[in-house]
C-alpha cells in the first residue's frame, strides 16, 4: 500500500531499458543501476534478470547485455531525467558527436545505453524524447525483461504489453548465466 503524505505527489513509475556491449557489459549494466539509484528523487524498485542478445542494426559488433529496471521518480520531468540518464551513459565512457549521435554510429556499439521506455502514462513526442519508447513492443531484448519486471504493464495507446509477445520476431535472447555474474556484495 502506498501511503500519501498530504501535499506530497505520488512517485511516477518509470521503466528504463539498459544495454551495453563495449568494455565490461555486465559490470556496466550493474553499475548503471547503482548510478540511477543515486539520482535525485529516484528509487530503483525493480530490475529484470540480465540477458544477452545479438546486436540490432550493424552486425559487426559484440552481443549486448540487456536488462530493464523500474524506478519511482519524484519531482522530475521526463526531459530532466533524460539529461541524467545521458550523464550516466557518459560516465560509463559512452561518447556522442556534437549532434548527439553515438560515436560508433547509429545503433553501433556503446558502453551504455539507457532508454526511457515509459514515464508513467505520459506521452512525449519531441526532437529529444519519444515516450513511450517506439521499440518497446518490437524488441525481444526490451519486451521480455519489461514483462519480467511488470507482467501486467500497459503501454499508453497500445494496451497490454503481453499481448504483443506473439508478434515478436524470432530471437536468441538468453539469460546471463549465474556463473557469469559477479559475487553479490556483502
Ligand atoms: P533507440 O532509441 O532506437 O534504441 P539508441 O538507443 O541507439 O536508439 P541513442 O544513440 O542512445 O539511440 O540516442 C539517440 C537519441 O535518442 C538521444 O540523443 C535522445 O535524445 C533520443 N531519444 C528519444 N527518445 C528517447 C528515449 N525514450 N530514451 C532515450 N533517448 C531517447
Ligand atoms: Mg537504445
Ligand atoms: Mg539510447
Amino acid at each position: 500500500m502506498t501511503v500519501l503524505i498530504p501535499g506530497e505527489a505520488a512517485a511516477t513509475p518509470v521503466y528504463i531499458a539498459i544495454g551495453a556491449n563495449l568494455g565490461n557489459p555486465v559490470q556496466q549494466v550493474m553499475a548503471a543501476v547503482d548510478a540511477m539509484e543515486l539520482l535525485p528523487g529516484i528509487t530503483v524498485t525493480g530490475c529484470s534478470s540480465l540477458y544477452v542478445s545479438p546486436p540490432m542494426g550493424p552486425q559487426d559488433q559484440p552481443d549486448y547485455t540487456n536488462a530493464v529496471c523500474k524506478l519511482d521518480c519524484s519531482g522530475m520531468e521526463p526531459l530532466e531525467l533524460l539529461d541524467h540518464l545521458q550523464a550516466v551513459e557518459s560516465e560509463a565512457g559512452r561518447q556522442r558527436d556534437a549532434d548527439g549521435v553515438n560515436a560508433h554510429g547509429r545503433w553501433g556499439p556503446r558502453q551504455l545505453d539507457l532508454d526511457m521506455l515509459l514515464f508513467g502514462q505520459q506521452q512525449v513526442s519531441t526532437a529529444r524524447l519519444s515516450v513511450p519508447h517506439p521499440g518497446i513492443l518490437e524488441r525481444p531484448f526490451v519486451l521480455l525483461p519489461l514483462l519480467e519486471v511488470e507482467p501486467d504493464i500497459q503501454i499508453p495507446g497500445r494496451g497490454y504489453a503481453r499481448d504483443y509477445l506473439g508478434m515478436l520476431p524470432a530471437h536468441q535472447l538468453q539469460r546471463v548465466p549465474e556463473s557469469a555474474l559477479p559475487e553479490p556484495r556483502a
